[in-house]
């Protein structure tokens, strides 16, 4: 079944007001290309002052930010895996990237959130695969979270776009 309050669409994460957006960070959390850099320019530098005072995110790990001057109320930063192959646990780190944003959504009694497509961009982790995992995690997230009002996916192109919308129909959610 369809559930609506799960949205697909295109578009420039940085512009979607939401109670949190989440950044595909890296371990750092110093900024960086990608979506990353987009985000840290639109949010204005108290973003990276914040960041700092926050020290490492492993893989697998996300920590919760200020939106300082983007139009969400905050940033989730998510540290994806670096595609190896698929023999290093990538999959178990990309879903637990989700699973710890709606933790940090529940902690901080947020019901909107944006994601962009984590690791699928210089991490390399092949899109297909990467879509497949997003969508049951945040399928699941829906089932289990009433609070959960809206999660938006926000994709970069039409090309990603009509993954993400070709995995939702194969998960028989489309
Ligand atoms: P990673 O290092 O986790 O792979 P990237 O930022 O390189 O992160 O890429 C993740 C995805 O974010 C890619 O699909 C890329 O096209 C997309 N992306 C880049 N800029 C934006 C943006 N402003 N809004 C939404 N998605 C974006």
């Amino acid at each position: 079944m369809s559930d609506e309050r799960l949205v697909l669409m295109r578009g420039d994460i940085t512009q979607v007001q939401a109670d949190a957006i989440v950044n595909a960070a890296n371990s750092a959390l110093c900024g960086g290309g990608g979506v990353d850099g987009a985000i840290h320019r639109a949010a204005g530098p108290g973003l990276l002052a914040e960041c700092r005072t926050l020290g490492r995110c492993p893989p697998g790990e996300a920590r919760i930010t200020g939106g300082h001057g983007l139009p969400a109320r905050h940033v989730i930063h998510a540290v994806g895996p670096v595609w190896q192959g698929g023999g290093s646990g990538e999959e178990t780190l990309l879903a637990r990237c989700y699973w710890r944003a709606f933790s940090l959504m529940e902690q901080h009694g947020l019901g909107t959130i944006a994601f962009p497509s984590i690791s699928t961009g210089a991490y390399g982790y092949p899109i297909e695969r990467a879509s497949r995992v997003a969508l049951r995690e945040i399928l699941s997230a829906l089932e289990r979270m009433p609070t959960l009002q809206r999660v938006t996916v926000v994709l970069f192109s039409d090309r990603d776009l009509d993954v993400y919308q070709r995995a939702r129909q194969a998960l028989g959610n489309g």
